[in-house]
């Protein structure tokens, strides 16, 4: 019997799911996209774009789909999409398995400040550097909006409004080598990096090339994980295809 899973997307991990679940003759497999990125990368399998109009919505959309099960493979910063997952997966009894990237964590030599919120970053900021390099990306530079330092950041498509006066922008997808984050930061003369903690590999190295350079880095905590009794948790795809052939 083949059976029909929904995994919900947007990450580098999702798109390894997808291509390890793909041929898989028990598996029939669905990624959701949110569709904030208008030219994301190829994706094996099915793949279906937008919202589904809040928890009610992917509840209705995973019982009119027959959906056996679901693997929320979103961002940990997409707090409103996992949240939703949890309770559609409550309201209509489809396993729900999270796949989350572990958090990074400081080594030595890393000077690091932890907030808990983009607004708490934006207040520490001033006193940390004159020309930080955000890498929040494009929906969170509102809360630097204010501040008068001399800003450059990155995301994959241009950055929403409002956004600092001084600002420049590269529009960038990772991953990002260690030698491109090195030159990076000395050509623009960063003097503090700010970045949510995303985990994982793609973006890592700038943590690095802020180590080698002494620099400074502002990371933001993760907001907490949404309430989901009964969730299992993983941190890997191939963790994630385990679960899944588990449920046959
Ligand atoms: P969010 O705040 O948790 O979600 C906002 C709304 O967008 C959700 O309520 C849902 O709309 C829709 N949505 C989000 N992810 C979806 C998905 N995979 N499929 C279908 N609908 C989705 O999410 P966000 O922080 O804006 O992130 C949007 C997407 O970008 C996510 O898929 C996430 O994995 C990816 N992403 C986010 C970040 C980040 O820093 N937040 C970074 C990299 C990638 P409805 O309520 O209408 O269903």
């Amino acid at each position: 019997m083949t059976r029909r899973v929904l995994v919900l997307g947007g990450t580098a991990e999702a798109r390894v799911l997808a291509g390890l679940l793909d041929g898989d003759p028990g598996l029939a497999v669905t990624t959701s996209l949110a569709g904030r990125t208008p030219q994301p990368g190829p994706l094996a399998g099915q793949v279906r774009t937008g919202g589904f109009g809040g928890a009610a919505g992917l509840a209705g959309w995973l019982r009119d789909q027959r959906a056996d099960a679901v693997v929320d493979a979103t961002h940990p910063f997409a707090a409103a999409i996992s949240a939703h997952a949890a309770q559609a997966a409550l309201a209509t009894g489809v396993p729900l398995l999270a796949l989350r990237r572990p958090g990074w964590s400081a080594g030595v030599g890393d000077r690091w400040h932890w907030a808990d919120s983009l607004a708490e970053a934006a207040a520490l900021l001033p006193a940390l550097g004159q020309r930080p390099f955000l890498t929040t990306g494009r929906q969170d530079l509102a809360a630097f909006a204010g501040l008068p330092l001399d800003f450059l950041a990155r995301s994959v498509t241009p950055p929403d409004p409002p956004l600092p006066a001084r600002l420049r922008v590269l529009l960038d997808r990772g991953p990002f080598t260690l030698d491109a984050e090195r030159a990076l930061l000395r050509e623009h003369r960063v003097d503090v990096l700010v970045t949510k903690d995303s985990g994982g590999q793609d973006t890592a190295a700038k943590l690095t090339a802020a180590r080698e350079a002494a620099l400074p880095v502002l990371i933001v905590r993760r907001p907490p994980p949404a309430p989901a009794p009964g969730v299992s948790t993983v941190t890997t795809p191939a963790a994630a295809v385990r679960w899944l052939r588990a449920l046959r």
